[in-house]
């Protein structure tokens, strides 16, 4: 089987490469072993929240600089400050062309409300969940904060102590009680916020779920609801805010998030519509490497047919999407044997203290400026690593895993239609 390009991986980094080059005409198919971290993120796509030194980030593009100087081998690093910006511009346009409604800007960092209550710096969030500016407050004065009776991954009543202590509005936790989910309810390990949005996305529990929040909001300006409504679109969600006459928001809740699989689903939409391959389930085992080219990618389902590619993207995330695998003697990248950035002492992997930054956290294959993949010090000449495979980076500590995903996927992207263009 032959493609221009065969993207490992079909996650943010991966998906957003794979559209990038199907809009550029380019025959791609994106092979995915399994779920990717959007099932179990908040649908908010950071770009650059904290430095590495701590400090925090109110402006994510006028920080690159200082980002370069303590963190050189970060990928905005490499890929330079003047085409991080430009690639976070043509990120947000790539994202509006897949359907997706967000809110923010690159110029300066918003904050999404938690599922706690407090607030956390991001670049891009979906209209659906509450946000305010770096030094604002929320628009309403008043607002109710409502749970799922038995949906334990939601605390209303927390989440609302912690909107009142940390923006002063009137706020009370409640729960909705809904005998259209008692079924649903009476086996708690499937009580899960998608399962739940199954319930009450059926038009037929629309009038019942308004009754009961007009009942439990009383005067409050805005509804907070868990994100457990709205599976595959908007729809239910503007429905439920005409008939309750007042602002309803979603908060995120613990995996499997609504919002990050409706990140997913538009993703796969817009590549397929392209006429992109989409290859769930099917995992890339080994490859075969000649004269520092890759020839050729064997899979699970494919058996001994290897997929052959003019390009292949490795966008296989990290540990937790086995991308990196941990080893007793150290840590690799498991289908080609790349060359990873780590730390020889497994003592120096992690620290004790849990809140800490991670080290292993910044481990990933290393590249060089155009994001090739790095084998025994040389570039392969047409594998590019992108998104959480990659090292140099904490996602976690300095908020950037979103944006360092997509601006690595378009910078590559862009890259390999030059190249191929060229004769
Ligand atoms: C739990 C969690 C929550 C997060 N939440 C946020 C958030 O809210 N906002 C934010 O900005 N960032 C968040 N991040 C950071 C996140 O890493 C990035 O935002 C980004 O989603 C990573 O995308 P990726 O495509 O590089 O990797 P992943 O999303 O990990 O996707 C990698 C994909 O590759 C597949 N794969 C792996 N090996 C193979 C193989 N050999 N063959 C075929 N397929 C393979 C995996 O199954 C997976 O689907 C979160 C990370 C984690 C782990």
């Amino acid at each position: 089987m032959r493609f221009d390009v065969v993207v490992i991986g079909g996650g943010l980094a991966g998906m957003a490469c794979a559209i990038g080059l199907a809009e550029q005409g380019k025959r791609c198919a994106v092979v995915s072993s399994g779920q990717s971290a959007l099932y179990f993120s908040s649908g908010s796509l950071d770009l650059l929240a904290q430095l590495p030194d701590g400090t925090p980030v109110d402006a994510p593009l006028a920080a690159l600089s200082e980002l370069a100087r303590q963190a050189p081998q970060h990928p905005y690093s490499l890929i330079g400050a003047d085409r991080v910006a430009q690639l976070s511009d043509e990120a947000a346009q790539l994202l509006q062309r897949c359907g997706l409604s967000l809110q923010g800007s690159n110029e300066r960092n918003h904050l999404r409300i938690t599922p706690l209550g407090t607030r956390r710096a991001t670049w891009l969030s979906p209209k659906t969940i509450p946000v305010t500016p770096l030094a604002g407050e929320l628009p309403w004065e008043s607002v109710a904060v409502i749970g799922i009776e038995g949906f334990l991954d939601f605390q209303p009543q927390l989440a609302a102590d912690s909107l009142i202590q940390a923006l002063g509005v009137r706020t009370r936790g409640d729960w909705l009680h809904l005998p259209a989910l008692d079924r649903l309810r009476n086996n708690p390990s499937e009580f899960r916020a998608v399962n739940i949005a199954r319930v009450l996305d059926l038009p037929e529990n629309l009038m019942p779920m308004e009754d009961e929040l007009r009942r439990l909001a009383g005067d409050a300006e805005a509804i907070f609801l868990p994100a457990c409504l709205g599976l595959e679109e908007d729809a239910p969600l503007v429905a439920l805010q005409a008939a309750v006459g007042k602002p309803v928001r979603l908060l995120p809740t613990l995996p499997p998030s609504v919002l990050g699989m409706r990140l997913h689903q538009a993703l796969r939409r817009r590549l397929q519509q392209l006429g992109g391959i989409f290859m769930p389930g099917d995992s890339v085992l080994r490859a075969d490497i000649d004269a520092g080219r890759v020839t050729g990618l064997y899979t699970r389902n494919h058996g001994d047919i290897p997929l052959q590619a003019q390009q292949v993207v490795l966008a296989s995330g990290s540990f937790f999407s086995n991308g990196l695998v941990a080893d007793f003697d150290g840590v690799r990248e498991p289908v080609f044997g790349l060359d990873v950035e780590s730390r020889a002492d497994r003592a120096d992997w992690s620290r004790s203290d849990l809140f800490a930054p991670q080290p292993y956290l910044q481990f990933g294959v290393r590249t060089d400026g155009r994001l090739r993949a790095l084998r025994c010090g040389e570039a392969l000449t047409n594998l590019y690593a992108i998104g959480a495979v990659t090292g140099g980076y904490d996602p976690l500590q300095q908020g950037c895993g979103a944006g360092v995903s997509l601006i690595g996927a378009l910078h590559v992207a862009q890259q390999i239609a030059a190249e191929e263009g060229r004769p």
